[in-house]
């Protein structure tokens, strides 16, 4: 090979390289957001978070429903103290920036949480912590494995999200709604997807019913249950 031939090859990799760097930003902004929080536009509001600015909300109170969030779950996940940079939008401008996603909220990898306008609610905060802790205890590499039904029945579970009934007592899914991809988890619908959430919180109920909380410990050392028996 010659030397004018490899620094072709080389030119035309670094290329590629770049196009795939820039689209993979593009296609995630929130990712390019939690590298630099400030050129979104978003000011800091103190314990690694940052907010979009002049929207009413003042970033006190922001760091109060975090803290409130953090304390909220480390009884049962252990120390959570803010171990992800959390970004806040209030406004469909600022969503907009972000890639106007309409999820009510996104964890990405171990150290990344997105809260859009929908999503600044005291639930959605506790349970993307609650991802994050989770993804960070297992490791990045290994967080992409976890069974989608035990990383979202965890997050509503111990968020208590209060739209799900999560009383062992009262609650039934069918085993079919609990998903093992998180890829097939996003391709369902508006009525699938919620029923596959709610099934994989009142999973996590009945688990810790019939096994004691040892189950979530287990969760976080990446030890992941079986689907439990159906009520
Ligand atoms: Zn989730």
């Amino acid at each position: 090979m010659t030397a004018g031939y490899r620094r072709a090859v080389t030119s035309a990799l670094a290329l590629a390289f770049a196009f795939f760097v820039t689209l993979f930003f593009l296609s995630f902004p929130p990712v390019f957001a939690g590298l630099c929080p400030r050129c979104f536009g978003f000011v800091p509001a103190g314990d690694n978070i940052f907010i979009e600015p002049n929207a009413g909300v003042a970033p006190a109170q922001v760091r109060a429903d975090v803290r409130a969030a953090v304390a909220a779950i480390e009884p049962v996940v252990g120390a959570a103290y803010v171990p992800a940079r959390v970004l806040v939008c209030f406004t469909e401008g600022c969503n907009g920036l972000m890639g106007g996603t309409s999820t009510i909220g996104m964890t990405y990898g171990t150290r990344l949480i997105y809260l859009p306008p929908q999503g600044y609610r005291p639930e959605i905060m506790r349970h993307e912590l609650v991802h994050a802790v989770l993804h960070q205890k297992v490791g990045l590499r290994r967080s992409f494995s976890i069974p989608a039904w035990v990383d979202e029945g965890l997050a509503v579970y111990v968020s208590a999200d209060p739209r799900v009934d999560l009383d062992p007592a009262t609650c039934r899914f069918e085993a079919a709604d609990l998903v093992e991809s998180k890829a097939e988890l996003r391709r369902l619908g508006p009525v699938k997807g919620p029923q596959a959430y709610g099934a994989a919180g009142c999973a996590l109920a009945h688990l810790v019913a019939q096994n004691g909380p040892l189950v979530i410990a287990q969760i976080l050392a990446g030890v992941y249950p079986s689907k439990p028996r159906r009520p």
